[in-house]
């Protein structure tokens, strides 16, 4: 009998059940898995994108923090309460591998629902790798219907976390996100003076008005 350890060899001293054996046995090496954080804006998912790869990092994990391209000059992620970290912007999710260093155990990617399909099979890959990958990003656009591929990514996740804001409206909890200046576009880039958290209530009811504008 024999077991193999993390790096594929046969162990057969079975003085194993001491220290030696907790450093070289199977369950101790690193599972790859995905953790999708959701909700509306303002419902917190960058604080705990934020919380997560502090935690890595303290674990004595290494850390790398992607985000799609969207303005050349903003080279770092940010949350609502002004905290900040450095990521990398990239176009396509794929450019992740260019920079996956073998040290990197933990990739965050923020605003997911701007990066394309792709995004998906990339994580799955990385998963299937032992990496932890930690997701942020809105679940629904302003007019409520599933955003890009978050759809994929929150039913391929090990994990999912959808946080909740508070209603601009009428102060309950928020999971949907409305848009205070009129477009039809999906993607339209801004913050707080754009758009605003509300509740499921709050949110049909400024549909139906949006609509009744239509005809
Ligand atoms: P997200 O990434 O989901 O947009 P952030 O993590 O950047 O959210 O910011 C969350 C913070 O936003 C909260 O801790 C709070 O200070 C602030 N905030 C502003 N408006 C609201 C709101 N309507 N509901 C909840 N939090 C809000
Ligand atoms: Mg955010
Ligand atoms: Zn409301």
């Amino acid at each position: 009998m024999f077991f193999r350890g993390s790096k594929g060899e046969i162990i057969k001293d079975f003085k194993m059940f001491g220290p030696r054996v907790y450093k070289s046995s199977p369950f101790m090496e690193q599972k790859g898995f995905s953790l999708v954080i959701t909700g509306p804006m303002g419902s917190g998912k960058t604080t705990e994108l934020f919380r997560q790869l502090e935690r890595i990092e303290i674990a004595g994990g290494t850390v790398m923090l992607i985000k799609p391209v969207r303005d050349d000059r903003d080279t770092g992620v940010r949350t609502h309460g002004g905290f900040e970290r450095e990521a990398i912007a990239l176009n396509s999710p794929e450019e992740i591998f260019d920079y996956l260093e073998p040290e990197i155990t933990t990739i965050g990617i923020e605003e997911a629902q701007f990066f394309d399909d792709s995004i998906c099979g990339v994580v799955r890959v990385l998963v299937a790798h032992g990496k932890r990958v930690i997701l942020s990003g809105l679940d629904l656009d302003a007019m409520g219907r599933p955003f890009g591929p978050m759809p994929f990514l929150l039913t391929q996740a090990e994990y999912v976390m959808k946080l909740q804001a508070v209603c601009m409206s009428c102060g309950a909890d928020a999971s949907r996100t409305k848009r205070k200046v009129e477009s039809k576009e999906q993607v339209m880039v801004g913050g707080m003076e754009i758009y605003e958290p509300v509740c499921t209530a709050c949110h049909e009811s400024w549909l139906r008005g949006e609509r009744e504008g239509e005809l």
